[in-house]
């Protein structure tokens, strides 16, 4: 298939960019480069062995959308051009329903213009908002506790919309709990601009010694240890789970599906902290802090639906994802030393 990456250069896309090459798959991505490198090309093109087109710009921008698309022949689309920082979304909430909700609108109608309605998107564990039950399945009810899980809800609906209102429309919803974890060449991985929100990418600037300590956000949850427990899925399950879905929805006869990506078990900060030093032999220095506002104390997944329906399930374990993480930081600290 012919397939567009929106977002494709980020963290998450690049992953998902490699198997589609492997398994021979025409792959282009289109990425305003807002929050990447186009540098991940070359190191994407050391994995697959071929060069992986990219189109630098904006899915706002319809026209350009619908010259790549057309001069493509896209057939499915993946769609991961986004902005993801909660924080961020809470101080810019415009800046978050333009990008991404509008984003999405302009990606979806080029879409129909251009014939091609097969979709991968790429939403998030957190439209489940405050877990009234775990584990958490896809009949979980919905809801949103800031802006950017507004803008996930928010397009989530409209695709349902869609598919109701054209049944050629195969759209894959896919709701990732937390990745984490590089490529096994070490070559691509998370490298967020400035301080990382999230604790993977955190730990991993502690451990490179480029930050001083972790704060661990809150020790007096509900939890085992009293810190906050996720579903971290390796990236590279992660984008395997996009393979199998886009293999389902060509299949299918069903408009619109919805699938968990995660893997049902749930670590706590400190199990994470534990598990990379012992894995790397790296110390993480860490302090206790406040808890951060918005925080769950516990979150993870069902993932029996995508395992039944797509044949998928996750297969590394945490000693692969700290690993990975560090193998991806060192490649950094040599890149930035050259
Ligand atoms: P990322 O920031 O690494 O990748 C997103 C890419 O989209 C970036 O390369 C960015 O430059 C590009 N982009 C943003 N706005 C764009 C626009 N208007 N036009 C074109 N390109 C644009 O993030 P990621 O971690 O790879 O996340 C990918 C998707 O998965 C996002 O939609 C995110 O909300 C979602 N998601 C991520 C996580 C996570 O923990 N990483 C969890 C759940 C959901
Ligand atoms: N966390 C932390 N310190 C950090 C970043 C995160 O203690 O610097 C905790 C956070 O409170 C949560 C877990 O790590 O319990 C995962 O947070 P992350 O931001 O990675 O993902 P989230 O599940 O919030 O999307």
């Amino acid at each position: 298939m012919n397939i567009l990456l929106t977002g494709g250069a980020g963290y998450i896309g690049s992953h998902v960019a490699a198997p589609l090459v492997s398994a021979g798959h025409h792959v282009v991505c289109f990425d305003n480069l807002s929050n990447s490198d186009p540098s991940v090309m070359e190191r994407l093109e050391a994995i697959t062995g071929q060069p992986v087109p990219l189109v630098t710009g904006d899915i706002r921008n319809g026209d350009a959308l619908r010259e790549v698309m057309l001069g493509h022949a896209i057939e499915a689309v993946i769609h991961f051009a986004g902005l993801k920082a909660v924080g961020e979304s809470v101080a810019e909430p415009m800046k978050y329903y333009d990008n991404n909700v509008r984003g999405t609108l302009s990606l979806l109608e080029a879409m129909a213009d251009c014939g091609a309605k097969t979709l991968v998107f790429s939403s998030s564990a957190t439209v489940y908002g405050q877990p009234q039950y775990l584990p958490l399945d896809e009949n979980h009810p919905t809801s949103a506790t800031n802006p950017y899980g507004r803008t996930k809800l928010m397009i989530e609906e409209m695709l349902a919309d869609v598919a109701a209102a054209d049944p050629e429309w195969r759209i894959a919803i896919l709701r990732y709990f937390n990745p984490v974890g590089a490529h096994d060449s070490g070559l691509i991985g998370e490298n967020p601009n400035g301080v990382p929100n999230n604790l993977m990418p955190f730990i991993g600037r502690v451990a490179a010694g480029r930050l001083k300590e972790l704060s661990v956000f809150g020790n007096d949850y509900d939890t085992p240890d009293g810190t906050g427990v996720r579903d971290y899925i390796h990236v590279v399950d992660l984008a395997d789970g996009h393979v199998a879905a886009l293999d389902a929805i060509a299949k299918t006869n069903q408009p619109l599906s919805i699938w968990n990506l995660g893997t049902g078990t749930g670590y706590s900060v400190l199990d994470m902290v534990k598990a990379f030093e012992r894995v790397n032999g790296v110390p993480i220095p860490f302090r206790i802090a406040p808890r951060r506002d918005g925080d769950v104390a516990s979150c993870f997944a069902s993932p029996e639906r995508a395992a039944r329906e797509l044949g998928w399930t996750a297969e590394r374990d945490l000693d692969a994802m700290c690993s990975s993480s560090w193998r991806f930081e060192h490649m950094l600290a040599t890149r930035n030393a050259d």
